[in-house]
């Protein structure tokens, strides 16, 4: 596993290479504990979808807050939220987030409908 830094998003997976936002060495907590999380993701989706979804549940306040005022400190970053991203010319899609994002579309699709 090697790791990247680049100015986008904040922490992902691609392959082997974990890249972080180079803004985070200034953040060495919060640094740590992304790296430590996209360590663990693999080549297998559903296991990174399982990976995300139960660090979604685990995430303490104290790191939602530390990313929340990571984000809003360096605007670029926020391309973290998004489900499709490019890295080095390529495409990627993040299932997790398109996962997460699916739940209140679908259910506010329901309401819409009936
Ligand atoms: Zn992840």
């Amino acid at each position: 596993m090697r790791v990247e830094y680049n100015i986008w998003g904040m922490a992902n997976r691609i392959g082997n290479v974990v890249v972080l936002n180079k803004n985070l060495k200034k953040y060495p907590w919060l640094h740590d504990k992304l790296l430590e999380h996209e360590s663990k993701h693999n080549e297998k989706s559903l296991y990174n979808i399982k990976h995300d979804l139960k660090s979604l549940k685990n995430t303490k306040m104290i790191e939602w807050i530390a990313k929340t005022k990571f984000m809003l400190r360096y605007p670029r970053s926020l391309v973290q939220l998004s489900p499709i991203w490019f890295y080095k010319g390529r495409v990627y899609f993040d299932l997790s987030l398109m996962l997460v994002y699916s739940i209140p579309t679908i259910s506010l699709m329901r309401h819409l409908i009936w």
